[in-house]
């Protein structure tokens, strides 16, 4: 007799471990780890996912108490190590077993038992958008012999369509109108045939010009570095990381190419992680042209039908390189050798609801599972993966640092200028451009090259700012920024719950505190403005490529938006946060950032840290091709070594400021962070539960040297929908085990109605 343990999939119910069942003989081929099954717990049916399997029976239940799998629901998504490393994220992420155990499902696929009343039977609910055929027309030889009637013309252009291969009739129908009835007649006559293949969705092509990648004849000194340092931890086998730390433009993504084709040599598969918003045609182009079929593309754009067929391509073996945004790390690659992660500084790694996971942990940790090299690339690396390869190391495993410091060929890096924008204000200047930029933009188009305009569009008009100084506000208490909540006209700081009436701050007349200026607005700009201003600036016929979150809703507008951009003979791109990375455009000469310092003032310790990271990545977007870049950084913030930093291309001017902040506060990388989030209608009621967790917190870890307890407060984001936020936040020593800490604590706490909590470890939203 065979035994499984099944994680029980029960929302109404937090069940810890896994719960063991006897397999029928009947089952036993079917029900393996993995798989999804039926089963009965006190007295209901539920499904649950079978995490491992065993010959011997339970030690702790009595064997006439063992009940048997019922039925088996899907086939196995997951193997043994995946298993373990769910096992893992619960634990590390304070989260329930099933929802660590479901980023490894076949998207798309969920089966759920239900009943329509207290005394109604269970009943199987099948989501599933499985696998589906596409009808396909090819000739038979009988198509030589065979004339169609004159009248017959629909006939006549089919046959000529399938001369040149076999197509899906619903391609047919698209070009040559009533192919289908066409095509019957043919099948008819024998002179075509139809057979029913299966359908791979969501492998699209791409027309942009620059997604093939050409295999350089050379690698640069920095790309054979990295490339050795990679295949070292590759036969180490054993999880060790490599971070290669290169500027925008010195080729990493040539470095991953290579990589993965000494993998595949050695019969092995490579996950390759890049930020979803990254995830364009350009860039799965790149792999899809090195790699061909082997690639299979995941991400949250892909209908659910597509990510199946994707994410079964890499079941079957049929793919072996995964392409994806975070959750790609799920797929099921049984014989990973590679994981790769592009843009590793990027906080979309983290995801923000259950499971709460970093990509970058848990890749490391099913890295060193596998017997993989991890691979992390930045230009502008996190200070997390900085501080572990300057230990040498972290659990138990190498992390080694390779530096790209230039770009291939004669690119060279582009010429970063700071402008004042509070300089500008006081000379006269109300445009959202600065004389600078004006003439930069005004120079490039009339040299027939491409510029591109950032807008920093997070921590917008949240402000009161001083058009005249730049000066924002702050907590007297706690030197955060106060945000400005126009319900109620309020400023309010986040980390202590003070609040003052605008009126009453600083004092009556709403004056700057810092220099009394009367410009003290909720300041903002949208994409729309900049656009409008851009059109009164530049002749008519140069290109203005608009890509924010309204004109990229489409299906498809990323893509179409970037070909247009492409195309043109003289543009400018102008966009928010999701133009600053991937892009590789050889005519772009120039880069404008509008504002650069939006998001410095939000109440959150990475916000220098994001600050930084943007500019670097924008800035690369500028002089990757023969001709020089230039960028334009606008500020009110010219000294802040962020901006220094970027001006002169020396990232230790703004690590040692930063690295300097966070120690003397004692934030990440010098300590763990979490962050509990309660919400609900009832304000009493949050209130009182995040005081009892702040307080059981206390009195477990108050004492203890490296921990810290912070709050409650209300959150930034003190309202959403009619439910009312606060949260604690935790400071813990670097090897603490936050998570189960936390999470206990959590679950002892009493259960309100209607209240609802969220821990979060290594938090990176704060808000
Ligand atoms: P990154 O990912 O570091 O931003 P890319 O991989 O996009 O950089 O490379 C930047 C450009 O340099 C691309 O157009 C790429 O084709 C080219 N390139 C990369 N490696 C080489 C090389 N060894 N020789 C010549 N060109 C290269
Ligand atoms: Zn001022
Ligand atoms: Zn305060």
């Amino acid at each position: 007799m065979r035994y499984a343990s099944v994680v029980l999939d029960i929302p109404t119910r937090q069940l810890d471990g896994a719960f063991s069942y006897a397999v029928p003989p009947e089952l036993e081929a079917a029900a393996v780890t993995g798989a999804t099954v039926l089963v009965s717990f006190s007295h209901r049916a539920a499904v649950g996912y079978v995490v491992a399997m065993s010959d011997q029976p339970p030690a702790d239940v009595p064997a006439n108490k063992i009940q048997p799998i019922e039925q088996v629901l899907a086939p196995p998504a997951f193997d043994d190590i995946a298993a373990g490393v769910a096992f893992w994220m619960a634990r590390e992420y304070a989260c329930a077993l099933p929802d660590a155990i479901r980023p490894f499902l076949a998207p798309g696929q969920k089966v759920r038992v239900t009943r329509a009343s207290d005394d109604a039977p269970w009943e199987l609910v099948n989501e599933r958008a499985g696998a589906v055929d596409a009808r396909w027309a090819s000739l038979t030889p009988a198509a030589n012999d065979y004339v169609p009637a004159k009248t017959a013309s629909r006939q006549r252009a089919v046959i000529d369509a399938l001369r040149e291969g076999p197509q899906r009739v619903s391609e047919l129908s698209a070009t040559i109108p009533g192919a289908a009835s066409a095509v019957t007649a043919l099948a008819k006559r024998g002179v075509v045939q139809i057979e029913s293949r299966r359908q791979i969705r969501g492998t699209d092509v791409t027309t942009l010009s620059s997604a093939a990648a050409p295999r350089p004849d050379t690698l640069t000194a920095g790309q054979e570095a990295a490339l050795a340092a990679i295949e070292e931890a590759r036969r180490a086998g054993r999880g060790d990381v490599v971070l290669v730390d290169g500027v925008t433009g010195s080729g990493k993504t040539e470095v991953y190419l290579a990589a993965i084709e000494h993998a595949l040599a050695d019969g092995r598969g490579a996950l390759v992680l890049v930020p979803e918003i990254s995830l364009t045609a350009q860039t799965v182009g790149r792999f899809r042209s090195r790699f061909g079929d082997d690639v299979a593309v995941l991400h949250s754009r892909l209908s659910t039908g597509e990510r199946f067929d994707q994410w079964d391509l890499v079941r079957q073996g049929r793919a072996r390189v995964v392409v994806g945004a975070r959750s790609a790390l799920f797929a099921p690659l049984a014989n990973c050798g590679l994981i790769i992660i592009d843009e590793e500084h990027e906080g979309s790694y983290k995801q923000d609801k259950s499971p709460r996971y970093h990509a970058r942990e848990v890749a490391a940790h099913l890295a060193a599972a596998r017997g993989a090299a991890l691979v992390l690339g930045s230009a502008t690396p996190s200070l997390e993966s900085l501080g572990r390869c300057r230990a040498g190391g972290h659990a138990g495993v190498r992390w080694v640092r390779v530096e790209m410091p230039e770009r291939p060929g004669r690119a060279s890096l582009p010429e970063v200028s700071v402008v004042d924008m509070a300089e500008q204000f006081r000379g006269g200047g109300r445009s959202v451009f600065s004389a600078q930029l004006a003439d930069a933009l005004r120079q490039t188009v009339e040299r027939g090259e491409k510029a591109v305009l950032l807008l920093n569009r997070r921590g917008f008009a949240s402000f009161l700012m001083c058009r005249e100084c730049g000066c924002v506000p702050q907590c007297p208490h706690c030197s955060t920024a106060l945000t400005y909540h126009e319900r109620g006209h309020l400023l309010a700081c986040h980390t202590c719950g003070r609040t003052w009436p605008v009126r009453a701050f600083p004092d009556p007349s709403t004056r700057c505190p810092n220099c009394g200026s009367r410009y003290l607005a909720a300041y903002g700009v949208g994409t729309q403005r900049v656009e409008d201003e851009l059109a009164l600036l530049l002749p008519e016929d140069v290109e203005i490529v608009r890509m924010d979150a309204d004109t990229t809703r489409a299906k498809g507008a990323h893509q179409r938006l970037l070909e247009q951009f492409d195309a043109a003979e003289r543009a400018v791109l102008v966009g928010t946060q999701m133009i600053a990375k991937g892009l590789d455009f050889p005519e772009v000469t120039l880069v404008g950032v509008i504002n650069a310092d939006t998001m410095l003032k939000l109440p959150d310790f990475r916000a220098a840290e994001r600050t930084y990271d943007l500019l670097e990545q924008v800035a690369g977007r500028a002089g990757r091709g023969e001709r020089p870049g230039q960028v334009i950084v606008q500020t009110y913030w010219a000294t802040h070594p962020a901006m220094r930093a970027v001006a002169s291309h020396d990232r230790q001017v703004f690590l040692a400021a930063e690295l300097a902040e966070r120690e003397e506060a004692c934030y990440p990388p010098f300590s763990r962070l979490a962050n509990v989030v309660a919400w609900g209608r009832v304000e009493g009621d949050v209130r009182a539960v995040t005081e009892e967790l702040a307080a059981a917190v206390r009195e477990r870890v108050g004492a203890l040297p490296g921990w810290e307890v912070l709050g409650p407060a209300d959150c930034v984001r003190g309202r959403v929908k009619d439910q009312v936020r606060r949260h604690v936040m935790v400071k813990a020593p670097v090897d603490a085990e936050l998570g189960v800490l936390l999470g206990g604590i959590a679950a002892s706490l009493p259960r309100r109605r209607g209240i609802n909590m969220a821990v979060d470890i290594d938090a990176y939203d704060l808000m």
